[in-house]
């Protein structure tokens, strides 16, 4: 194991004495020190350590202030603090514990007794490590779609409530494009499920790589795909799906589908167009659009009932904003 231990007491002195005892057990490769809590805090977001060993009476910031300022952090609040301190009083010990110290020692301290102290805290520090690594992993698993990276339909529809609640309260553009593969079952039929899988993860490649990082693009269901794209307009969502359609007409695969020339199908959606207050409402505007599209010879991006009726000026070099001719 390479821990680090981060030493704050303001005798040079004690300091040695401490790191003589931790020495002797081989549990740490790296030792800092410093005289006091200011010091210490500095230490650390310059190098973060396993535990820290504090004293309570120093000069500057004392003990109870650096574990204050320590665990107002949160990249820092889960480092272990033992305190150390020669001050051997029932309620300055309920104080500390209190305001998050792992553990109290007092001074002089027993050798043995400080690395066996030491030893316990690092353990239960590394099993909460690996638990929250596991919860942060379960966590990415539960949001995402296991063969396109993209995230799945549950965190979609998390994010689009989101989204609805925040443009009822604070108005501004929000959009949603359904993008349906054309024939997909022929892919399949033809080239077999795992070349079909190929063209999935190559359409949510280029689903992704045509939107903004605050979009956000989801696997909705077999060969569906859907984007939310928060301050967009129905006309800037159009000129999106519009790019999408094409990105993935001039699409070159390899192997066995190099022949193959894919095309899908998208519907577009505009909530702040004030026709739905709800999030299914919004999410069948679009789908409506989808069928539209696909009814209309696929290959197009047909959008949601309204007034609008001029082109958006951003459009005018992509087919016109009431429907896209296939190529
Ligand atoms: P349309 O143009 O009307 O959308 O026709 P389509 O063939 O794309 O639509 P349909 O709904 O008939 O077929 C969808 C197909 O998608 C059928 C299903 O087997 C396939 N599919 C769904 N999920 C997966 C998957 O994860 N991998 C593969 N390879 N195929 C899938
Ligand atoms: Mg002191
Ligand atoms: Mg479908
Ligand atoms: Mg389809």
């Amino acid at each position: 194991m390479s821990a680090s231990v981060l030493i704050i007491d303001d005798s040079v002195t004690v300091r040695e004495q401490i790191i003589r005892s931790l020495e002797s057990s081989g549990l740490f490769t790296r030792y800092y020190e410093a005289e006091d809590g200011l010091e210490g805090l500095k230490k650390l977001i310059s190098s973060p350590v396993d535990i820290i060993l504090c004293d309570l009476e120093m000069p500057r910031i004392d003990g109870f202030k650096f574990l204050s300022m320590l665990k107002a952090r949160p990249d820092l609040q889960n480092v272990p603090v033992l305190i150390l301190t020669g001050i051997n009083n029932r309620d300055q010990k309920i104080k500390g514990l209190e305001r998050g110290a792992s553990d109290y020692i007092t001074k002089p301290f027993d050798p043995e007794e400080l690395v066996a102290r030491v030893k316990v805290h690092l353990k239960i520090k590394k099993l909460q490590d690996e638990l929250k690594r596991s919860n942060e992993l379960l966590l990415e698993l539960s949001n995402t779609d296991h063969l396109t990276g993209l995230f799945n339909r549950r965190y979609m529809m998390e994010a689009l409530n989101k989204e609805v609640q925040r443009s009822l309260r604070k108005g501004g553009n929000l959009s949603l494009i359904i993008l349906d593969i054309d024939h997909f079952k022929l892919v399949n039929d033809e080239f077999g499920h795992l070349q079909g899988d190929v063209v999935l993860q190559k359409v949510a490649m280029l689903l992704q790589k045509e939107l903004r990082n605050y979009d956000c693009a989801a696997r909705y269901g077999g060969e569906e795909f859907v984007a939310i794209l928060p301050d967009s307009s129905l006309e800037e969502a159009v000129f999106v799906a519009n790019r999408i359609r094409l990105a993935v007409q001039d699409a070159r695969f390899n192997g066995t589908i190099a022949k193959l020339s894919l095309t899908v199908s998208l519907g577009v959606s505009c909530f702040s167009t004030g026709q739905t207050t709800t999030v299914d409402g919004f999410i069948k505007m679009a789908d409506d659009a989808l069928y539209r599209a696909k009814a209309h010879g696929r290959n197009r991006v047909e959008f949601q009932d309204t007034e609008i009726s001029s082109p958006p000026k951003t459009c005018t070099a992509s087919p016109t904003l009431n429907s896209t001719e296939p190529q």
